[in-house]
């Protein structure tokens, strides 16, 4: 395969990957690369559903209000204006597409979620839309004209003389590494929940893109801003599971261990405050009431209301021994959504010409410094034809538009000699330190500190059980990296980052980090 050209490269396989990759086959031939089977990633667990402005009291002003709002001042309001004035053609595609979403009375069923102005978020199978959308996706991919690779993990971009024309490939099955050539090369490799000790993310999710894009000499963009979400379910011998926010949006309420409803002290809103506002208060809760976890309380809706709206958590939490219709979940905070991620325009292009990014792994500026909830599959869909479009047909060389000014910093070293002699580093620590200093609370110190450990850690050799596990952690340090730095970089506090020792917002701040290897 090595030397074979085609004209798309897509790596990764969620909701970014897969619909890139069935637009593009209308234009070209198409590789799609995954590091695991198809359908593992982030999009397939996603529950809550899609947030766009289909209602008919609804309008694309008043969902980009909404996302303004959530992005406390750092949305770029041309990237919202795009996400929100096109998402509705995009929801009706993947109808088309076959995605079967839920209705009521023949028209599409919407919900609530923390922070929308009204209900606007569709969803699939109760609360199982990734699974709908994955799969449905998957299922057309197969049938498609594009070439499929599992189970093969992107090592590196092949950059010539600036431009970005391949990746380097591991085949985790065999064993060996390959070289693949294409024209346009397009990360959706999603997010990086990985990199903390809690959360929601599956195993897939390391993070690999931020590392691949920088080091191929890609601007990075708002890596402080990470995503935690308030309700993942408490149990340390289960796997992740998250409890929708949307069981919240009907009705759900957050107790301590003595029953109390501490939102309603919190924040006007309560339950349906803006996540790292609910987020923030659980973990003060926890650590007042010395508890590891507080409780999302279903019990005094109808019991068929719960099980229908929520089968998933119904049935996942029933096979844990929890009943939810009669029971209190704990519950617990937990690292979701990388809100930054690889500088792109509104065409999802990149600095290097040739490589764009779309989904998870991109910053289009859409979220800010804070993601609606729901907005993200949107954001995928949006930018995915855009990205496309600006393949195959010339569009408006507006590029990045800069409604924000912007702090460019040279970021820290995309590559470092390892030396071997030394003690190796497993995920395992780094997890706990990010979890510990770049998490839902930080602050200068602890920053610092990350910083300086994660340096030291990059020069020694990787700790891992296979083959995959190394070959993600030299990715997953460099990606942690460039997080704790941009997170000491900005000293104030502002939708997802929250500095103990900087603790409002800060005018001053109302600008972009844009990191980029020196
Ligand atoms: C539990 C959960 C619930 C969520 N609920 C919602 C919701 O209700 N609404 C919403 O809008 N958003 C939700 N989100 C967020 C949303 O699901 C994700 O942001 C979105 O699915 C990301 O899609 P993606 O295609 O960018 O990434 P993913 O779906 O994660 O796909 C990434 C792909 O890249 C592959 N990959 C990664 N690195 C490499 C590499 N080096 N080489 C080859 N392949 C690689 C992975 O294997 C995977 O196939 C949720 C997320 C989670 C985890």
């Amino acid at each position: 395969m090595s030397g074979f050209i085609y004209d798309f490269i897509v790596v990764g396989s969620g909701i970014a990957g897969l619909y890139t990759a069935l637009l593009a086959q209308e234009h070209g031939s198409v590789l799609v690369v995954t590091k695991a089977g198809l359908e593992e990633c982030n999009t397939r667990y996603a529950q809550g559903g899609i947030a766009a402005a289909v209602a008919p009291e609804d309008s694309p002003e008043r969902h980009m209000h909404d996302t303004m709002v959530a992005g406390a001042g750092l949305c770029n309001p041309a990237a919202v204006r795009v996400l929100t004035e096109e998402g509705p053609a995009r929801i009706a595609d993947l109808i088309e597409r076959g995605v079967d979403f839920d209705t009521v009375h023949g028209e599409v069923a919407l919900t609530r979620e923390a922070a929308h102005s009204l209900p606007r978020v569709l969803h699939a199978r109760g609360d199982a839309t990734g699974m709908e959308v994955e799969l449905t996706l998957a299922r057309l991919a197969r049938f498609s004209r594009v070439a499929l690779l599992q189970n093969h993990l992107v090592t590196s971009l092949l950059v010539e003389n600036g431009r970005a024309v391949g990746i380097g490939v591991a085949d985790l099955r065999q064993g060996q590494r390959k070289e693949v050539r294409g024209r346009h090369i397009v990360l959706a490799t999603g997010g990086a929940g990985r990199l903390y000790y809690n959360t929601t993310n599956p195993e897939v999710a390391t993070g690999d893109g931020v590392a691949l894009a920088y080091r191929a000499g890609a601007e990075v963009e708002s890596l402080e801003f990470y995503q935690f979400h308030p309700t993942a379910l408490y149990d340390p011998s289960a796997p992740p599971f998250l409890i929708t926010e949307a069981a919240r949006g009907e009705g759900g309420v957050l107790r301590n261990k003595d029953g109390e409803r501490f939102m309603v002290d919190q924040h006007p809103a309560a339950e349906l405050a803006p996540r790292d506002v609910v987020a923030r208060a659980i973990t003060h809760e926890m650590r007042r009431t010395d508890q590891s976890h507080v409780f999302l309380d279903l019990t005094h809706l109808p019991s068929e209301k719960v099980q229908l709206r929520f089968p998933t958590i119904y049935r996942t939490c029933r096979d844990l021994g929890i009943d939810i219709t009669q029971e209190w979940i704990p519950v617990a905070p937990a690292a979701h959504y990388m809100i930054g991620g690889v500088r792109v325009d509104l065409w999802g292009r990149t600095n290097v010409p040739g490589l764009s990014a779309c989904g998870e792994v991109a910053c289009t500026g859409a979220h800010g410094a804070n993601r609606l909830a729901s907005n993200s599959l949107l954001e995928v869909l949006v930018f995915a034809r855009r990205l496309v479009r600006a393949a195959i047909e010339m569009v408006p060389e507006e590029s990045f538009a800069d409604a924000l000014s912007v702090l460019r910093v040279s970021g820290p070293p995309a590559e470092i000699v390892v030396d071997p002699a030394q003690e190796g580093i497993s995920a395992a620590e780094l997890q706990e330190l990010l979890w510990t200093q770049v998490g839902i609370e930080r602050d200068g110190a602890g920053l610092t500190y990350a910083c300086d450990q994660l340096a030291d850690w990059r020069t020694r050799p990787v700790q891992g059980s296979s083959d995959r596990d190394c070959l993600e952690l030299e990715g997953m340090f460099l990606t942690a990296h460039l997080m704790a730095n941009a997170a000491a970089i900005r000293e104030e506090s502002r939708g997802a980052h929250y500095r103990t020792d900087f603790p409002a917002p800060d005018p001053v701040w109302k600008k972009v980090i844009v990191q980029r290897a020196s």
